[in-house]
């Protein structure tokens, strides 16, 4: 369903992103492991154009993006079928919960206000937040933050989400709601790529682990294979330190 070829983003002289393929299945639910700067957020963000990619292509569905020559018009089009979940929640201050999720149906999907915000609602409820439509951001817990930071990207019913540390910034008290939200999706056969440190929830849920090391896939396979048979050498000492 989604195909990456040749993702490459150089930041100076430096490739962060060295030629990455990557096909994700529908429904496939994928996690990112690997050492800290070694281009994981940067493929997520590559993949949503919040950072624009150098080099490669990306086909979601009937969409495909040449990174190099794309147009304003396909990369509104690739946003509206991959959402974005950050690691800080990112939600706008100056607006309530349910404002925060019908945002994006209206600027991205172009939707009715009205229609928005009724979609948002039935949101809220399929996250647990059904009566906290009006609380802003500062007024909610962590773990509620990032349920809404979520429950945006549901709202957009994008073919994928990309998930990026998204319980890093919690309090340890918070990240079993938001692990159990997004297991909650994983049921529900959203197609997700996940880049996290939750190595149980990788067991549990992934279909596939990635390794990445210095911009490149090193291997990959089901977390059975991965984690408990690693191949290469930089998997097995990365699985050393986390495991
Ligand atoms: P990870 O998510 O795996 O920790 P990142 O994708 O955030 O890694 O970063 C990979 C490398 O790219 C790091 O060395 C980082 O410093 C560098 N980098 C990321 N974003 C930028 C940027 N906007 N400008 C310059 N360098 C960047
Ligand atoms: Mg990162």
């Amino acid at each position: 369903m989604i195909e990456i070829r040749g993702l490459t983003k150089r930041f100076g002289d430096r490739a962060v992103l060295d030629g990455i393929d990557l096909d994700i299945g529908r429904g496939e639910i994928i996690v990112v492991i690997g050492p800290s700067g070694t281009g994981k957020s940067t493929l997520l963000r590559c993949l949503n154009f919040l950072e624009k990619p150098d080099a490669g292509t990306i086909l979601v569905g009937d969409l495909t993006v040449d990174a190099a020559r794309a147009t304003k018009d396909e990369i509104l089009r690739l946003r509206r079928c991959t959402a974005f979940v950050f690691q800080n929640y990112a939600l706008f201050a100056n607006k309530t919960a349910l404002q925060n999720i019908a945002e994006g149906l209206i600027v991205v999907k172009k939707m009715a206000k009205a229609e928005a915000h009724a979609k948002a609602q039935a949101i809220l409820e399929r996250i647990g937040l059904g009566d906290r439509g009006d609380s802003y951001p500062a007024a909610l817990s962590g773990g509620q933050q990032q349920r809404v930071g979520i429950g945006r990207a549901m709202a957009l019913e994008a073919a994928l989400i990309l998930f990026d540390e998204p319980t890093s910034s919690l309090d340890p008290e918070w990240v079993d709601e938001v692990l159990d939200l997004m297991r909650q999706l994983a049921r529900a056969h959203q197609t997700m790529l996940v880049v996290t440190h939750e190595m149980q929830f990788a067991r549990d849920v992934a279909d596939r682990v990635i390794f990445m090391d210095e911009g490149r896939i090193v291997e990959q396979g089901p977390p059975s294979e991965l984690f408990f048979r690693p191949g290469d050498e930089r998997t097995r000492s990365f699985l050393r330190k986390v495991l």
